[in-house]
């Protein structure tokens, strides 16, 4: 992902490859946070498999166990990324907007160790964001 790459930059597979409504409602979140001074932009969004693959093994290599980087990195068949489904928001003033403002968009922090990392929950509009998970191995989807 280029530095300073925005949720409209179509251009980009990082960004065109994301679930479209996650994309809108990004877009919206993004358009409001603007009139508000704070800067969105995409530290990562959709992944390819190898990518995330590679991102694994660098996390391994940094954690020292598979267990350890599994707070932390996905397999790439159960990472949100590489499915489109998720978004690492910075810098991190809009991942504070986010935190505040993002359930009215269905945009959810999901884990508690990363602040950053944001996917669309649309039920959060009506009933706020769910719980977070304390990191990704607390995380259903990571076994099932
Ligand atoms: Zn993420």
């Amino acid at each position: 992902m280029p530095d300073g790459t925005t949720v409209f930059d179509d251009e980009i597979p990082g960004i065109a490859n994301l679930d479209s409504d996650l994309l809108g409602a990004l877009r919206q979140a993004a358009t409001d946070a603007a009139d508000d001074g704070v800067e969105f932009l995409v530290d990562s969004g959709w992944r390819s498999s190898a990518y995330q693959e590679q991102l694994l093994r660098q996390a391994v290599s940094k954690y020292g166990s598979e267990e350890e980087a599994a707070r932390w990195v996905a397999t790439p068949d159960r990472s949100a990324h590489v499915s489109g489904d998720a978004v690492d928001i910075g810098p991190s003033g809009a991942a504070a907007w986010l935190s505040e403002h993002g359930a009215e968009y269905g945009l959810c922090q999901i884990y508690r160790n990363e602040p950053w990392h944001y996917e669309l929950r649309s039920e959060a509009v009506d009933h706020g964001c769910p719980p977070v998970y304390a990191d990704p191995t607390h995380d259903p989807r990571m076994y099932h």
